[in-house]
């Protein structure tokens, strides 16, 4: 699959805009004029005509509802019936709220509300129609998901809406159901063991929705959604997916984490229903005592927040408000340490809430594919700095940065990289890529090749938060990586903890006796770093000798290491 959705001049996609108002197709248009060709047609017939010329080209058709001639609607049902048209994304621009069940059940892919809200939202929605429809997609026309029997996503939310217009007094709850670490049920034993799982837990939905009015699908790989007649209490349906679970083997311990959003509001959309739902599971990550969590008020405030956040994205970063701070790395091999190399982390000074730090906001930003616009400037404003640094002699060490998991499906990552690095007077040689471990654990063709791609060009390759998830220490071996860097929390207590301590000696023998050097982050105490030192660490990052700072405060660290 290929993705080049930015840089003009490159691969372009080709999306129809179908509007009668010439205002809303140029306001469109001129959002997604730099990701795409963009063709227009005034009416649905007008569209017919450009789509059966160019259906083997076309990406994406955005339609609007209401025009003379032939509707959005008519439109829909003609793409509908022809075997060659059906499959291009459709997205419908309304304003009407019950537009929707209709146009699903005609095959629209999504909606975009008018007017037209955040730009990068809008586009960022297109992307992921586009990414969806182009191999990644699991829907297709079929009602039922062939594995487990539960509907299929896209009938799921086309019957979801439509139980809501026939109970319309029906209190409802949208849950959401996620299998904790699945991929290692995979990974231990094997993946029709793990489909064995997956059928266990969509019988017990089946049982347990036998007795209400409610529906379920399986959304993705692990994950299950319902829509539902509100009830208090999940107890009766977390225990019946146990007992389905204890049947297929009684050592399994198989963790199924469930978010509700109760009583839920019938003016938000049916997809954001689910986001909070979501929202309320993902408080439950890594806390092993809990099973269920509720969307609540403060939960409703924070995601307000973030909402917040996600609208500001585009102007703060026009503003100036992401700053890239720079910790250093030092290399600790020799008699005194020096400054090696650095990471750039990026920070987002807001106007209104203060000091951001990424642990906020990058989560929220990986859901909705923001993030690969955020790294793409946090790289460019780093090749920047790091070109200016070398013009000016200040230093010539090399920079890393963190690489998210779906920038890698980008393919022209690289290219856009050596571009960059190449108008700053710079090489691969000097940029670090840092990919975090959970990243690996899924063993993903497409996203080794994505790294050895990069490794190719001549980037290393940095395992950032090593030791973090669940990948074995065998994937150094197998997986192409020239830097490990260790995990935060290992090196948090081996001057306390003779565990931690054989932990971290037993990776650095390793990775040692393979000729992968080894990175400490998170060093904070003298005990830490002369622990560390003693068992042959390489490189270390830590606030025992700096935190992140902004680009002076570095250049003055740098200074200072000079004169001495
Ligand atoms: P990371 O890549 O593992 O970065 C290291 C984090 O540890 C940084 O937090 C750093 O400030 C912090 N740290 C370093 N030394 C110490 C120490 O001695 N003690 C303690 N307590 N903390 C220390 P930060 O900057 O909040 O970043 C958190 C994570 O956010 C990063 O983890 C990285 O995964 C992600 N991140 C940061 N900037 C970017 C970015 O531009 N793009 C992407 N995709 N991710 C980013
Ligand atoms: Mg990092
Ligand atoms: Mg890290």
């Amino acid at each position: 699959m290929q993705i080049d959705f930015k840089d003009a001049g490159r691969l372009r996609r080709f999306a129809l805009i179908v509007d009668d108002e010439f205002v809303n197709r140029e306001l469109l248009g001129e959002m997604l004029k730099d990701e795409y060709h963009i063709l227009y047609a005034v009416n649905g017939s007008e569209a017919l005509e450009i789509i059966r010329e160019s259906a083997s080209t076309l990406s994406v058709i955005l339609l609007d509802l209401m025009m003379p001639e032939m509707t959005g609607y008519e439109l829909l049902e003609v793409l509908k019936a022809e075997e060659d048209l059906k499959n291009i994304p459709v997205i419908v621009l309304t304003a009407e709220q019950d537009a929707e069940v209709r146009c699903l059940s005609l095959g629209a892919s999504d909606f975009v509300k008018k007017p037209y809200g955040n730009p990068e939202i809008i586009k960022a929605r297109v992307r992921k129609t586009v990414e969806l429809s182009e191999g990644r997609s699991f829907i297709r026309s079929a009602e039922k998901d062939e594995l487990t029997g539960l509907y299929s996503r896209a009938f799921f939310f086309e019957y979801a809406g439509m139980m809501d217009r026939y109970y319309t007094d029906l209190k409802t709850d949208a849950a959401i159901l996620n299998v904790e670490h699945f991929h290692m049920v995979n990974e231990m034993y094997g993946r029709s063991f793990g489909d064995e799982v997956l059928k266990a837990i969509a019988a017990a939905i089946n049982e347990f929705l036998s007795d209400t009015e409610g529906l379920a699908c399986r959304s993705e790989g692990d994950t299950y959604l319902m829509y539902l007649r509100h009830r208090d209490d999940y107890n009766g349906l977390l225990n019946l997916i146990n007992k389905k679970i204890s049947a297929l083997s009684k050592n399994l311990h198989i963790h199924v984490r469930m978010g509700v959003y109760p009583k839920v509001m019938h003016d938000m959309e049916m997809d954001r229903r689910f986001s909070c739902a979501k929202y309320a599971c993902n408080t439950l990550r890594g806390n092993y005592m809990r099973y269920i969590a509720f969307y609540d008020m403060t939960m409703r405030e924070r995601s307000v927040f973030f909402e917040h956040l996600i609208n500001d994205i585009h102007e703060s970063m026009d503003q100036g408000q992401f700053r890239i701070y720079y910790q250093p790395k030092y290399d600790i091999r020799g008699e005194e340490p020096f400054i090696t190399s650095a990471e750039a982390l990026v920070r987002w000074e807001h106007p209104e809430y203060g000091m951001i730090r990424p642990e906020t906001f990058l989560q929220i930003f990986e859901e909705n594919g923001l993030i690969s616009i955020l790294d793409r400037f946090v790289w460019k404003e780093t090749i920047e700095r790091l070109g200016r640094w070398r013009r000016e002699g200040i230093t010539d060490i090399p920079v890393s940065v963190n690489v998210s998991r779906i920038d890698l499906y980008d393919e022209a990552l690289p290219d856009y990289l050596l571009d960059l690095l190449e108008e700053n007077g710079l090489t691969s040689a000097d940029l670090l890529l840092e990919i975090t471990e959970s990243a690996y654990t899924d063993d993903n063709k497409q996203f080794v090749e994505a790294i050895e791609n990069l490794k190719e060009e001549g980037f290393l390759i940095e395992m950032d938060d090593f030791g973090s998830g669940y990948s074995s220490l065998n994937v150094i071996t197998t997986m192409p990586i020239d830097v490990i860097k260790l995990d935060m929390r290992f090196i948090e207590r081996i001057h306390e903890d003779n565990k931690s301590l054989m932990v971290v000696r037993l990776i650095m023998e390793m990775a040692g006796s393979l000729g992968v050097p080894v990175v400490a982050e998170g060093v904070e105490v003298a005990a830490q770093f002369d622990l560390l030192k003693k068992f042959g660490c390489s490189i270390v990052q830590g606030h025992y000798f700096s935190k992140a700072v902004p680009p002076e405060e570095f250049e003055e660290l740098l200074r200072a290491e000079k004169e001495e």
